[in-house]
């Protein structure tokens, strides 16, 4: 008969993700495992992604590839320098190339395609098409050894890929960008409020909120509420909505100032069958 044993959780399983800067002055998250990692996105300068990545012991050398969400200044701006100056390639879509208008070296351009998965080392990435008032905006998800990471900002509103891959996730950054009060009673004007709101623009933090509550997994073990407006939002105000519905999930607040710590997102406790043979490292459970 086959021994089960609770394999321990090793970090080589793990996924580390941190928000490098999140919001419309800048966006740049990092998803990796030990030996390799992607950006999505990279809205800030090369020097100053270079600084925060210093700062949480995060190596460039590791960083495989950048992933373009759309072509908004906030997601594009440091990508030109970062990916001639480290030799990354950049994974964008033609049409959001061309309407960025960035000038990337030839070499590095890699077009991708939604639901089409790219294999970046062994994680593999897979974008999916979202509401935004962009050219060609993705969404995307980063899977490696069972463990999934989201990355779902800029959404105008919630659609059946955004549920599909959100109910798969361990780790997801949300946008949360709006409080819906906060937006109708500021000063921005009419047109603004309509772009923002109208479902092809940003995700209201009750949006967000309704998602996690219908459709977060028992796995999930973060969520990290992005792209906080800054005249329209409040981190505390947002971090309390949700804390109340949490659980066991621990809410972060990507901030639009610093860099989040890194966070290690890991794989559920495997139980898998070995032979008796095996050296019996891990600590053995009974099956009945
Ligand atoms: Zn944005
Ligand atoms: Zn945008």
């Amino acid at each position: 008969m086959p021994v089960i044993f609770a394999v321990s959780l090793l970090n080589t399983m793990s996924l580390f993700i941190a928000s490098l800067n999140s919001g419309s002055n800048g966006n740049c998250y990092y998803i990796g495992n030990n030996n390799e990692a992607v950006l999505v996105d990279a809205g800030l300068s090369c020097r100053e992604i270079e600084k925060r990545m210093k700062r949480l012991g995060l190596i460039m050398n590791k960083v495989k590839a950048i992933f373009v969400s759309h072509e908004h200044s906030d997601h594009i701006f440091g990508i030109p320098v970062l990916s001639k100056k480290h030799q990354i390639p950049v994974y964008i879509t033609p049409r959001t190339l061309q309407s960025s208008r960035l000038s990337i070296e030839k070499h590095l351009i890699v077009p991708f395609a939604a639901s089409v998965p790219v294999n970046i080392g062994a994680l593999t990435v897979k974008a999916f098409i979202k509401f935004h008032d962009a050219d060609d905006p993705h969404s995307f998800s980063v899977t490696c050894n069972g463990v999934m990471v989201g990355i779902f900002t800029d959404i105008g509103r919630i659609c059946e890929p955004l549920i599909n891959h959100f109910r798969e996730c361990n780790a997801a950054f949300l946008e949360a960008n709006y409080d819906e009060q906060m937006l109708a009673a500021g000063g921005y004007p009419r047109h603004l409020k309509n772009r923002i709101s109208g479902g092809n623009g940003h995700l209201s933090n009750s949006l967000a909120l309704q998602l996690f509550n219908a459709y977060r997994p028992p796995f999930m073990t973060h969520l990290l509420l992005s792209h906080l407006s800054k005249n329209n939002n409040e981190p505390q105000l947002v971090h309390n909505l949700f804390k109340q519905y949490s659980g066991n999930v621990e809410i972060v607040v990507a901030s639009r100032y610093q860099e989040s710590p890194v966070y290690e997102i890991k794989n559920p406790v495997e139980v898998v069958s070995v032979p008796p043979s095996r050296p019996q490292k891990a600590l053995q459970l009974s099956i009945f």
